[in-house]
Parts: structure tokens; sequence; C-alpha cells
């Protein structure tokens, strides 16, 4: 339809059929918490569709190395590794700027690390709380900036957040702080989806509900039965998840294919927040 409008546009000069709009042949990503769990599958996701990746993590350089490795033999021939700690500004911006210099730019950000801590809240210290808001929230607000801050000269760029299920749920575990850490991060995608979309920059995040990884395993070897009851059994689908099965909703919010979305979370949860909530309560 040929309309013309008096202020403001319809649609982008993206077309073409909606398989092309996934691919992400050419674009420089960056995974926050790369080396392990959720940011190595969706990673992988990301090179699978065609980018070169650079994997951060913070303690050990092997893991990262490992996983660079694995994505260049899929033909994502840029990627590497580096470490970085989301809690310090200045690891990201070197990150930003080392990714800038060996690749040319950066694309897509996914600010996925995280930790979780289980303590009840009376319980909880001043220390405990600080160090998960320092990665799970202002670790997310570093690693978006550092983006930002180069995308935003450029006028395009794509920030994709990992948050959580338990942002919408009180989820069973003592995990007040960590909840918090997660609804925070919702409302950040959202300012900062606002903020930059005149930059023309994206942000989306996706909130995983259980999913089989370190952060899980301990507690499921040592707990079957709870976990079973809080993890499982809520879940519609009756299953836990696997990081792999975050790697499409990855892809989609990367990529072109959700070019007109943008402040948004995707909940990918087996369906337990379906649930009626006596099925969460053992
Ligand atoms: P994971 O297997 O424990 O991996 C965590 C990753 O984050 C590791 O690569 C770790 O690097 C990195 N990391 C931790 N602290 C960091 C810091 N200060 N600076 C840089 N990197 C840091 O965890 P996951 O289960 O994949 O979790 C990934 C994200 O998904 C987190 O945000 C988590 O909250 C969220 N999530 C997980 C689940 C689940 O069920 N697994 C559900 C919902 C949401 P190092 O190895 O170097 O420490």
């Amino acid at each position: 339809m040929d309309i013309k409008l008096k202020e403001g546009r319809v649609g982008t000069d993206i077309t073409g059929p909606v398989t092309e709009r996934f691919d992400l042949r050419g674009r420089v990503a960056m995974v926050t918490g790369g080396s392990r769990g959720i940011g190595r599958a969706m990673a992988r996701g990301l090179a699978e569709a065609g980018a070169d990746v650079v994997i951060l993590s913070r303690s050990t350089k092997d893991e990262g190395e490992a996983v660079a490795e694995e994505l260049r033999a899929l033909g994502a021939t840029g990627s590497f590794a580096m470490l970085a700690d989301v809690t310090k500004r200045a690891d990201l911006d070197t990150a930003v700027n080392e990714t800038v210099s060996r690749l040319g730019k950066l694309d897509i950000m996914v600010a996925n690390a995280g930790i979780g801590i289980d303590v009840n809240a009376e319980d909880m210290s001043e220390d405990q709380w600080d160090r998960l808001m320092d990665v799970n929230l202002k670790g997310v607000f570093f690693a978006a900036q550092a983006a930002a801050k180069h995308m935003i000269p450029r006028k395009t760029g794509n920030i994709v957040v990992t948050s959580s299920l338990s942002a919408f749920v009180a989820n069973g575990n003592p995990q007040a702080c960590y909840n918090t850490s997660k609804a925070g991060v919702n409302m950040l995608v959202r300012c900062l989806a606002y903020e930059w979309a005149r930059h023309n920059i994206r942000v989306n995040a996706i909130a995983p509900g259980f999913i089989m990884t370190d952060i899980l395993g301990p507690f499921l070897k040592e707990f079957p039965d709870e976990a079973y009851s809080y993890m499982i059994r809520p879940a519609a689908m009756n299953r836990i998840g696997t990081p792999d099965e975050l790697a499409g909703a990855a892809v989609f919010l990367a990529s072109d294919a959700s070019s007109y979305m943008t402040g948004q979370c995707i909940v990918v949860d087996g369906g337990y927040s379906l649930t009626p909530l006596e099925n969460r309560l053992t």
C-alpha cells in the first residue's frame, strides 16, 4: 500500500525469505558466560547461523578456548575467547575493543553470565546479596553498555539478555535475591530498549525455565526428590530443558527475524509458568 505518512515510517529495509532473516553470516557476536551451559549453547547456535562469536568467561581461559575452537570448526573462523569479569566495566570495554580491532565490529551482545546463591532470605549476608547483584544485574548493564558505546555510533546493534522464569514466579527455592535480580534484568531490558531504539539497537531477553547446567547439577544429584517436586513436576512438559533448546530463541532475537521486537522477554520453560500454583507447592 502506498501511503505517504506525515511523520514516521513503515517497515525496514529488511526483506527476503524468512529463512534468510535468521542468517547471521557476516555478523560478530559476543557471549558473556559463553564457556559453559546456556551461554555455550547460545554461542553455538549463533555460530551455526553464521556469526563469529567471542566467548567471554571469568575464571579459566581453557574452557572458553575449547568452545571457540568448537565454533571455528563449525565455520565461524573468527571466533576467539577472552577472560572478562562482568562485574568489572573495564574488562568488558577491553573485550569489546579487542573484538573491534580483531573482527572490525560487534553486532550482537549476549549478556548471559549469571550466578545463583540459594539461601533463606533471613540468613542472606550483605556480601552474598552484593555478589549476586553485581554479576546478575550490574554485569548485564555493564555488558550492554560496553556494547552500546560501540553500536550507537554505528547506528545498529542487537542485545540479548539471559533472564529467568524466576523473574516472574517465586520458584520454590530460597532465591529471593536471584529472582529479584532477574526481575530487575527484565526492567533493565525494557529501559535500554526504549532508550536505544532511536539508535537502531534492539534489546530483548530470554527467560529459561529449569535447564540442565552446572548451576542445577549438584542440586539434582543431592536432592533428587525435591528436584522432581519443584523443577520437573510443575512443568507442563514434565521435564527439565537442555541448553541447546534455548539456541533457537537466541538466534531469533539476535537476527533480523525479530526486527520489529524490542524490550520483550521470551519465556522458554517447558510450560512451568502455565501450571496452577498448587502444583508448585510441596
Ligand atoms: P553455568 O553453567 O554455571 O555458567 C555460568 C557462566 O557464567 C560461566 O561461563 C561462568 O564463567 C560465567 N560467569 C559467572 N560469573 C561471571 C562473572 N563475574 N563474569 C563473567 N562470567 C561469569 O550457568 P547457566 O545455567 O548456563 O546460566 C547461564 C545464565 O542462565 C545465568 O544468567 C543464569 O542465571 C541463567 N538461567 C539459568 C537457568 C538454569 O536452569 N540453568 C535457568 C534460568 C536462567 P566461569 O566458568 O569462568 O565462572
